[in-house]
């Protein structure tokens, strides 16, 4: 399926992340583990084994970004897979937010997306196949009070996947999103106990997913059997928002 692909996932130190990396790993993919967090992302690698490297990179800084993804085509040859899914949140009211909380989480969210696709789309439409899986999340669906910038980050993942899909779609180059429910992470687990409650009673199915329930989707849409799919937002959330 994916076997001997070469897979760059952005934000794999922990979480959603980690749970894609290990699944392409046991699917045969190489992967190139990309984080900010070095000390976990290390650890992360070498739990995979030797199918995995890790680089550490701010998706944010357009130096980081090309310097180091020049080095992982160096060092891999090609990437066949991109998983845009380092992210961040930094919730407030809109009233007490300021300028930089909001540029920072549109920054990483939506810039640094940017910046990793397009250093990467340069190697897909060279050689006429890629797929490109963003990670957005249902909150740029149905939008959050105490989120908007994180909504308004995610939201515009979501457009930002569709034109991609448009542009790269002659060149085999597929792009799709993926929108997350509440799923249990690192970004989760610091929200209070009565916020998360309050989220579970949204939950059709009645329990928070894991990140293995975004990486089987995850998988899905890097597969073959994706092959006539692009341009799609797919919820994975329990049925959350429907
Ligand atoms: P997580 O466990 O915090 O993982 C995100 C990873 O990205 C962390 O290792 C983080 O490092 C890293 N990162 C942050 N800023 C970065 C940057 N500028 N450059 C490179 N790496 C950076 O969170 P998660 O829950 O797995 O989230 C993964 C993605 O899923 C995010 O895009 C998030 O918005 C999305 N999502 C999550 C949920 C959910 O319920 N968990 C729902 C919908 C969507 P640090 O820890 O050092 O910041």
């Amino acid at each position: 399926m994916i076997k001997e692909q070469v897979a760059l996932i952005t934000g794999g130190a922990s979480g959603i992340g980690a749970g894609i990396a290990k699944r392409f790993a046991r699917a045969g993919a190489r992967i190139a583990l990309c984080d900010i967090d070095e000390e976990t992302g290390r650890a992360t690698a070498q739990a995979i084994g030797e199918k995995a490297r890790f680089y550490k990179f701010d998706i944010s800084s357009e130096e980081e970004v090309d310097n180091i993804i020049k080095k992982i085509v160096e060092e891999f040859q090609t990437i066949d897979i991109l998983v845009n899914n380092a992210g961040i949140t930094n919730d407030k009211l809109l009233i007490r937010m300021t300028p930089d909380d909001w540029r920072r989480v549109l920054d990483v969210n939506l810039t640094g997306t940017f910046l990793v696709t397009r250093a990467v789309a340069r190697i897909m439409l060279k050689k006429h196949y890629g797929r490109i899986i963003n990670i957005a999340s249902v909150i740029g669906l149905i939008g959050n009070a105490g989120q908007a910038n994180y909504a308004a980050s995610k939201a515009g993942v979501i457009a930002f996947t569709k034109s991609c899909a448009k542009e790269f779609a002659r060149r085999n180059v597929l792009v799709n999103a993926i929108a997350p429910g509440f799923i249990k992470t690192r970004m989760t687990d610091k929200l209070p106990e009565e916020i998360q409650s309050n989220y579970l009673k949204l939950v059709p199915l009645n329990r928070f997913g894991t990140p293995e329930d975004v990486a089987n989707l995850a998988l899905f849409l890097a597969s073959d059997q994706a092959s006539y799919i692009t341009g799609q937002v797919i919820t994975v959330d329990g049925g959350m928002v429907m």
